[in-house]
């Protein structure tokens, strides 16, 4: 059993926990938290051992009924590999001490490539991940453009990719952030970073992101374009998706067009938490003008696309299993997850 810890108990690290917690060669040895706050009462119901950062807040846990293990120091000493979910930033400050202690370690978006010099995604470099002792899960934007980019690379060639994110204010949890009303141009320049973050795991992709954030809390949506080298058709393409085990397709019978039905169609299906784990890629909009150039848009949960290639990147980095498709197998079949069709 590879053990794991996960630093940082938030929107991200509480799935990831989760995720971990159901496969078969994986088990949670510790997460962690900074302060009291409702997702420590989760853990506490879960059954994961909880640490926190600060070991002179011992007491207030203890006062709200929560155990604590340990410091962080004493989880990354249990664990054989971290996930660090903390928020961007915190995650670069921690790694003196994972380098010191010798962990492995799996950085997430909000961390600049360079804080692990190797970044990650299942469908495209899981064997090089084999060797390092860092790795970042590109952000949930990326991850939706990395995954759908190299399938259709692979598929007919890509020359260059254009794409529109249209991005949610906050998760629904977070009260703290807008906006209200408005769509904020995020950045106002282009390119936004989404695509020289792709260029990290494709590194020889021509593209270049425009984005904006809208009063919305369940998912981002894109709007892509991508000139193709060979020619194919829309059916061909529409294979192509039905072929990738982290593509959904939302078909037009379904009559789900915006991000509010799509997650009332996966909390329906009974996914945890109503994640979309896979890109929901619109039936509809699937086309192919002149036979190179593609269009289509796809939503994308933010909070949810990413624990699959955790949870790859956890058996890349240790080295357990060396195929990526065994491994995106095993992932997918432990989260019950089967991309919606
Ligand atoms: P979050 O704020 O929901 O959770 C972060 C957690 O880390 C909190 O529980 C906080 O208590 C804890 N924490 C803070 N400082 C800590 C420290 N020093 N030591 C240990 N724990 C600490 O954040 P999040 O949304 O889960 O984001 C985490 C990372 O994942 C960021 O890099 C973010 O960019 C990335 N990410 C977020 C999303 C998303 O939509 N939420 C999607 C993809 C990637």
């Amino acid at each position: 059993m590879i053990k794991v810890a996960i630093n940082g108990y938030g929107t991200i690290g509480k799935r990831v926990a989760d995720a971990v917690a159901k496969q078969p060669d994986m088990e949670v040895v510790g997460v962690s938290k900074t302060s009291v706050s409702a997702e420590a009462f989760v853990a506490k119901k879960r059954g994961y051992p909880l640490y926190i950062a600060d070991i002179g807040k011992k007491a207030a846990f203890e006062k709200a009924g929560l155990d604590v293990a340990g410091d962080v120091e004493a989880m990354l000493k249990a664990a054989d590999i971290v996930v660090d979910a903390t928020p961007g930033g915190v995650g670069e400050k921690n790694r003196p001490v994972y380098e010191r202690l010798g962990k492995k370690a799996i950085y997430q978006g909000g961390e600049e490539h360079e804080v692990a010099g190797f970044s990650f995604n299942a469908h495209v470099n899981y064997k090089e991940a084999e060797g390092h002792q860092f790795a970042r899960i590109v952000s949930c934007n990326s991850t939706g453009l990395v995954r759908i980019i190299s399938a259709m690379d692979q598929a007919f060639g890509v020359d260059r990719v254009r794409a529109v994110m249209v991005r949610r204010a906050s998760d629904p949890g977070d009260v703290k952030r807008g906006p209200v009303d408005a769509t904020v141009l995020n950045p106002a320049t282009i390119p936004s970073h989404h695509g020289p973050d792709v260029n990290t795991v494709l590194p020889e992709v021509n593209i270049v992101t425009l984005a904006m954030i809208v009063p919305t809390t369940f998912m981002h949506m894109h709007a892509i374009q991508m000139d193709l080298k060979k020619e194919t058709t829309r059916e061909e393409v529409l294979k192509v998706f039905e072929n990738h085990s982290r593509i959904g397709l939302v078909r037009k019978a379904t009559g789900i067009k915006s991000n509010a039905q799509l997650r009332e169609y996966a909390q329906d299906l009974g996914r945890p938490r109503a994640d979309v784990w896979e890109n929901g890629i619109f039936e509809e909009s699937v086309s192919v003008l002149g036979g190179k150039e593609f269009y289509c848009f796809q939503a994308i949960h933010q909070e949810a696309d990413v624990i699959p290639e955790n949870i790859d990147c956890i058996r890349a980095l240790m080295g357990t299993v060396k195929d990526p498709e065994e491994s995106i197998r095993m992932t997918n079949k432990a989260l019950g997850f089967v991309a919606i069709r």
